[in-house]
């Protein structure tokens, strides 16, 4: 027997247009790239989008092309995002800071006919335009008084090109598994590969990312998405926050610790989100002019483990709660959240934060399990390591054009290239990714945890953690640090600090500090990059033992 309900299609447009009905006052608020702060509300940018879905389709956009973003987060790129699925299109959007090679390599590989781009990646573009053939047309995200020269071809500013249609017009109708948008992974190693999400995948993942014990949001929420939407759709908040009537404060091309901070203060933001990296500005800066937050509730930190120390700084500090969140962007991107289950909440102030540093357990529509090599399942007891694979309504099934072949195991689990332990409340702990845990004499060193401890040390801004070949034990670990600026370490003195609270076989081998750790584009330290930086590196240690 069939149920006896509406086909009410879940399509991403659906999720503008109940912002616009239901909260179309609900402020977005932009630093613009050409400077002044700009206010808008969701009527607002769903009436534009309408603009934006009509102009294409006049360009001739036929459903299922790709349209290409290169844009910070602002109400325009917030438009264009609607109205490109709004057309039955794709929004690709592009993360400016991959080099000009995989840039090419992306859009080539996607196929994307139209380029959305921001004033500050035009000089980016005109130098790699030629070798970008399949585009047809740059929509400048600006005005036509801020419009440069430029060579790029047909190129138009956004306001005139939208100003060209009236916006009398209906969404493109599509099917819910029709692609919506698509995100290229990194690719740290090989070509990057192209994730397509659909709409239902999307509506779906936003759904259950906004639930209570995920994100948690509502209308009276406040949220800036310092994560940008061409990072794995901004963890779903381009969606979520709409959906929920959150009011949106974008933060544009300045992610620095005093511009973030002005814009937490200014529009008294309740909910924030972004990798460490950016937290480590941030509070850098609230530390030198004695700052507070007193409206920030919660911060959602993930895209690499949050360290200890930004948890206890600012929960104990500035009393805002941290979500420590994990995903990729396979996963739409969000895996799991680390709120704190009724078992847990009582819990006194040290073990708390043992549960935080965690990554959370998975959300409603994920499923998890971890394995070892040959596929066996391994218990969920909090100590024994395994490979984690994933299983979802938004996790990928396959990459863009098939590339990398077929990606699940005979169960429909997708590897997550994350090595993990699960507790016996659910609670995942990433010890380590695949490719970086540190293989000594036959077992694994998690980098992660010694980087953890490492950025504990009152003096250290960051430490990054690989393995160097070793002759007695196959790798041991050697730890990179940047102190913090003018203060001065020692290996001793960090050694000591170490000591205690990392098993003796995991303390690192040897300490070196730098002036810079190499990054990935969407800021996690560039694992690759260090060991071939240190490839020849040898550990005092491995003189001794020869
Ligand atoms: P991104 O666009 O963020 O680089 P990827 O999909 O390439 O997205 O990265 C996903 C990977 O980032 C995960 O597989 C995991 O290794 C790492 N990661 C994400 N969140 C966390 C976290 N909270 N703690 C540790 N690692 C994380």
């Amino acid at each position: 027997m069939k149920g006896l309900m509406q086909d009410w299609s879940l399509v991403c447009h659906r999720i503008i247009d109940h912002a616009a009905i239901q909260y179309g006052k609900r402020k977005v608020v932009s630093r613009s790239i050409e400077g002044p702060i700009v206010e808008t509300n969701y009527a607002e940018i769903r009436k534009r989008a309408l603009k934006v879905a009509q102009r294409l389709v006049k360009d001739g956009i036929k459903p299922g092309d790709r349209v290409g973003t290169l844009a910070w987060n602002t109400w325009r790129h917030l438009e264009a995002w609607y109205g490109i699925l709004g057309a039955g299109a794709v929004y690709h959007t592009v993360n400016p800071r991959l080099f000009p090679d995989q840039l090419i390599y992306i859009i080539n590989h996607g196929g994307d006919r139209v380029m959305m781009t921001d004033l500050t990646f035009v000089p980016l573009l005109e130098k790699i335009a030629d070798k970008l053939p399949a585009i047809e047309r740059y929509v400048i995200l600006t005005d036509r008084a801020h419009l440069p020269q430029t060579t790029l071809k047909n190129a138009v500013a956004y306001e005139d090109w939208i100003g060209e249609v009236d916006g009398n017009f209906k969404w493109v109708a599509v099917d819910e598994n029709d692609a919506a948008g698509m995100c290229y992974t990194s690719g740290t190693t090989g070509n990057p590969k192209g994730v397509v999400y659909s709409h239902r995948s999307n509506v779906l993942h936003s759904l259950a990312a906004a639930m209570p014990d995920v994100l948690g949001l509502s209308s009276h929420d406040i949220v800036l998405p310092v994560v940008p939407l061409f990072h794995a759709n901004s963890w779903s908040l381009a969606f979520s926050a709409p959906m929920n009537g959150a009011a949106l404060i974008m933060p544009g091309a300045k992610l620095d610790g005093a511009s973030v901070y002005e814009l937490l203060d200014k529009y008294q933001v309740t909910v924030t989100a972004a990798v460490p990296t950016v937290w480590l500005m941030l509070l850098a800066h609230l530390e030198q002019h004695n700052l507070k937050l007193p409206h920030l509730e919660r911060v959602l930190i993930g895209g690499s483990a949050c360290p200890r120390a930004m948890m206890e700084k600012f929960q104990d500090k500035y009393d805002v709660r941290v979500t420590h969140a994990w995903g990729m962007t396979e996963m739409s991107p969000i895996g799991t959240a680390g709120q704190l289950k009724p078992e847990v909440a009582s819990l006194g102030h040290d073990a708390k934060l043992d549960v935080q540093e965690k990554q959370g357990y998975s959300l409603f529509t994920v499923e998890m399990k971890i394995t070892d090599d040959n596929n066996k399942e391994l218990p969920w007891d909090g100590k024994t390591f395994g490979r984690l694979k994933v299983k979802g309504v938004a996790v990928a099934s396959s990459y863009f054009k098939g590339e990398g072949g077929n990606i699940l195991d005979k169960d429909g689990f997708f590897d997550t290239g994350d090595v993990a332990t699960i507790d016996e409340l659910g609670y995942m702990k990433i010890t380590d990714r695949a490719k970086d845990v540190i293989k000594s004499g036959g077992e694994w060193i998690s980098s992660i945890d010694i980087e953890n401890i490492a950025v504990g040390h009152p003096d250290v801004a960051e430490a990054a953690v690989i393995g160097i070949v070793h002759p007695k034990w196959d790798e041991r670990p050697l730890l990179i640090i940047i102190p913090k600026k003018d203060k001065k370490i020692s290996k001793a003195d960090l050694l000591k600090f170490m000591e205690g609270k990392i098993a003796k076989w995991w303390m690192p081998d040897d300490v070196i500090f730098v002036d810079e750790i190499p990054h990935t584009a969407t800021g996690k330290i560039l694992k690759t990059a260090l060991r071939e930086q240190f490839r020849d590196y040898r550990l005092p240690t491995a003189t001794a033992a020869e």
